[in-house]
């Protein structure tokens, strides 16, 4: 859809520049005899889709207009060709200094473009870097609690059923970071099923609860919807709605309290997930749905990225409102 918006626009100044350079050169052809000031404006005026086709186009961009002007231009002066030597200086000198203005342009547009992808791509390689060894880090709490309860119970140490508890857990977790990284690595495949909303927030809930009640903090659930069926991949939208939760749950202190509500209209179903946390400052409300970005020792900075793309997936959209010391909200919006 993006790249939907972004072919109309460049069509729409390729057309502004056909249309415009077409029009300044009836301009300028029509006013060479009898209205000279004006004529001259014209002229200069040559350089308007000049420079917006650079500024649009890059270099190749600036060339084919500048090519484009010229066919225009050229003819003006082969008929109004005199000896004159002033003549030939000025339009030659026309011709060569708007040529190098728009050329530069181009240049400085294309370096600008590459610097500004270079920089994305260091900051992405950091990031990817970064989140390498918060994956790692993760893994190696659960890796070791799993090598040493598993070595208990086969020196018979300690209660077996507690043991296999941990490693239990610690696998689960495990599988949390494992399934992060490999739903944002490859592109996710949505198996559509009519699915009871309210029972997967209640599902999702269930999931969170463990955690909130090992923090002190409160889950409050409100569901003004139930039984109401929506096509969607039940286990991604599970997923996105634990993302969440996992993230209401880690900004908020003992004590807390976090509601998860739903409504819906005729169109829509409108998932809310408040907490009264940390909030977040300017800055991260502007990051948090950048991949690998996150302000957590223990984070990926996964978690809202991958929410987004499966609510996305469903053509859904997301939205968050956070203060600072306040709290979070971020609401979603599913069709029905
Ligand atoms: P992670 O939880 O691994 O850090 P996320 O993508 O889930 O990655 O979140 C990115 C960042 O967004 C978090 O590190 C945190 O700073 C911020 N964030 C997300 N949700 C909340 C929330 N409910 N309250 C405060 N900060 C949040
Ligand atoms: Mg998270």
């Amino acid at each position: 859809m993006i790249g939907d918006k972004i072919n109309r626009r460049k069509k729409t100044i390729l057309i502004v520049i056909i249309v415009s350079a077409l029009l300044i050169s009836y301009l300028h052809y029509s006013t060479h005899t009898n209205v000279h000031s004006l004529h001259n404006i014209f002229t200069e005026l040559y350089y308007l889709p000049l420079v917006l086709g650079a500024l649009a186009f890059g270099f190749r961009g600036a060339v084919l207009t500048y090519l484009f002007v010229s066919i225009l231009y050229v003819p003006y002066i082969i008929i109004n060709w005199t000896n004159d030597m002033a003549f030939i200086a000025n339009k030659l000198l026309h011709a060569l200094f708007s040529g190098s203005i728009a050329l530069l342009a181009g240049y400085f547009v294309d370096r600008e473009k590459t610097l500004r992808e270079k920089t994305a791509k260091d900051r992405y390689l950091a990031g990817l870097g970064q989140a390498a060894a918060a994956i790692v880090h993760d893994l190696k709490n659960p890796i070791i609690s799993i090598s040493g309860f598993a070595r208990r119970i086969r020196e018979g140490k300690g209660n077996v059923e507690s043991a296999s508890e941990v490693i239990m857990n610690s696998a689960e977790d495990m599988k949390v970071i494992v399934h992060d990284v490999l739903d944002f690595a490859r592109p996710i495949k949505m198996r559509l099923a009519d699915t009871d909303i309210g029972a997967l927030i209640m599902k999702a809930h269930h999931y969170c609860k463990e955690k909130a009640e090992h923090k002190g903090v409160t889950l409050s659930i409100d569901l003004a919807v139930n039984s109401v069926l929506i096509p969607l991949d039940r286990s991604h939208i599970e997923r996105a709605l634990v993302n969440l939760i996992n993230n209401a749950i880690e900004a908020s202190d003992e004590g807390d309290s976090i509601d998860i509500r739903s409504e819906c209209d005729e169109r829509n179903i409108y998932i809310k997930i408040r907490d009264r946390g940390a909030g977040m400052d300017r800055e991260t409300l502007e990051n948090i749905f950048i991949p690998f970005y996150t302000k957590k020792s223990y984070g990926t900075g996964l978690g809202m990225a991958i929410a987004r793309k499966i609510v996305e997936g469903h053509k859904g959209s997301i939205h968050v409102e956070s203060r600072e010391k306040q709290g979070t909200e971020v609401d979603l919006e599913l069709p029905l």
